[in-house]
């Protein structure tokens, strides 16, 4: 069966490479992201310095860290929760975010700092209620004024796979909880 076309034309193929700007961080995407949005509320654009996040969404099983080992820094949100946002402990260039937890099921990469960014495009531009006057959108893609619902805006097969991400988590967090558990013998 044909892979889901995310992108428009001829897209690249999976692995996508990415890291940060001095080397020292390089990480890849072992699969086509489950979503790709621009999100413009002004939470984004303050932590971004841009006038929006471009993220693409990725199960945590189909990202992979190649080279070194980022320095997670914690950043609230406007919801009132906290994100964690992966950095290089070097150059500080921050390359995805992990929410809620360090055990969240998707990683949010942001796509600048994917070696080809331009072969992921946004699906969907979100909170587009404080998006810059200035910033024109194209008639085709989709526009929420705030959030969205992923189970109407995702395509069915990103679904599962993050049912079955979330699947696989819970039942590492499971073992890894009997393991901690487990009575140690005395001698
Ligand atoms: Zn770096
Ligand atoms: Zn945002």
């Amino acid at each position: 069966m044909p892979k889901t076309r995310l992108t428009a034309a001829d897209p690249p193929k999976p692995p996508f490479d990415g890291g940060c700007a001095c080397g020292q961080v390089r990480y890849h995407l072992l699969d086509h992201p489950l979503f790709v949005h621009c999100c413009h509320c002004t939470r984004c654009q303050r932590e971004t310095g841009t006038p929006f996040a471009h993220h693409a969404m990725i199960e945590y099983t189909n990202f992979q860290i190649t080279t070194g080992e980022p320095s997670y820094v914690l950043v609230p949100t406007d919801s009132g929760g906290k994100h964690w946002v992966a950095r290089c402990p070097q150059c500080h260039t921050a390359m995805w975010n992990e929410h809620g937890t360090r055990k969240a099921i998707t990683r949010y990469v942001r796509v600048g700092t994917l070696d080809e960014p331009g072969a992921l495009p946004p699906l969907a531009h979100i909170f587009v209620r404080s998006k810059q006057a200035w910033i024109l959108l194209d008639e085709s893609t989709p526009k929420f004024r705030g959030y969205y619902d992923a189970a109407k805006a995702w395509p069915a097969e990103s679904l599962a796979r993050y049912d079955a991400a979330k699947k696989l988590r819970a039942q590492e967090t499971k073992s890894a909880g009997a393991k901690a558990k487990k009575p140690t013998v005395k001698r």
